[in-house]
């Protein structure tokens, strides 16, 4: 796999695979999105620097720096630079040919684990259910062909689509989702529009908690521009984020969570092994 990954990222300078990245002018005083606090420059680190180096792969550096900022009140660290970005941009230089290859999960192996984890988990209620950002909508087809009343919905893919339009939902999924946003507020806007009032949000995202601070450069393996991951949330912030539209919220694991308002009868079972 990785020699493909090279050979598509080994193009001569003069037959660049992409096209130029722009990044915007950032303000003297850059805002947290979550909270509004003023934030302060953390670290910068190369467009190219991919979640593949957690398994000792590393791609060629692009020579383009990209900005992270750390808000000291709610801990949530972001690339302001590429979440202004618009969608042709992202799917210029981050969701294009080769991004499989700096995820390899993220076509088939993932969708189909998780699938077969919600079957599991979920499998005998009679719930509708929306994958949110569900990509390709692999995961939700995976149900539907285990009678689910299933539903996948991406923004990237159709960010012109008003989310009232796709009705309320017992069960949102959201995995793999948060870290990529550039725009918190619509995420939670979205989120808060598709619920029913009993309704639950599994989703996973891994919390920065204990691996950013002022105090060490950036060299989490998560913190990965080339995987589009620009929103990094710490406990507090996804807590803030998720109580200004109402929701309660436990962590399974640091990378899997749920949000809820009221427990419905049939995810009892998943607050009782907590
Ligand atoms: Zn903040």
């Amino acid at each position: 796999m990785f020699s493909r990954l090279l050979q598509l990222f080994k193009k001569s300078p003069s037959e660049p695979k992409i096209g130029r990245i722009e990044l915007c002018s950032l303000p003297d005083t850059v805002f947290c999105p979550v909270c509004k606090s003023k934030t302060a420059y953390l670290d910068s680190v190369d467009f190219n620097k991919s979640c593949e180096e957690a398994r000792g792969f590393y791609l060629p550096p692009s020579g383009v720096k990209i900005q992270y900022f750390l808000c000291a009140s709610c801990w949530f660290c972001f690339a302001p630079e590429i979440a202004a970005w618009n969608v042709k941009q992202f799917e210029e230089h981050i969701y294009d040919e080769a991004y499989e290859l700096i995820d390899p999960d993220y076509r088939s192996i993932r969708p189909l684990a998780n699938a077969d984890m919600l079957h599991k988990t979920f499998g005998s209620a009679k719930i509708r259910h929306l994958d949110y950002g569900g990509g390709s909508g692999l995961l939700s087809g995976a149900l539907k062909a285990r009678s689910w009343d299933s539903y996948s919905y991406d923004p990237f893919t159709n960010p012109d689509l008003n989310v009232v339009e796709l009705g309320k939902f017992d069960l949102i999924t959201a995995f793999e989702v948060f870290e990529h946003v550039p725009n918190v507020d619509a995420l939670f806007a979205d989120l808060q529009k598709l619920v029913k009032p009993d309704a639950i949000i599994l989703f996973s995202t891994l919390l920065s908690d204990g691996e950013i601070s002022q105090e060490k450069p950036l060299t989490w393996w998560y913190a990965s521009p080339r995987n589009g991951h620009i929103s990094l949330f710490s406990q507090a912030s996804l807590k803030q984020c998720l109580r200004q539209q109402g929701f309660n919220f436990a962590s399974f694991s640091a990378g899997l969570h749920v949000a809820y308002r009221q427990i419905p009868a049939w995810s009892a079972h998943l607050f009782q092994s907590r």
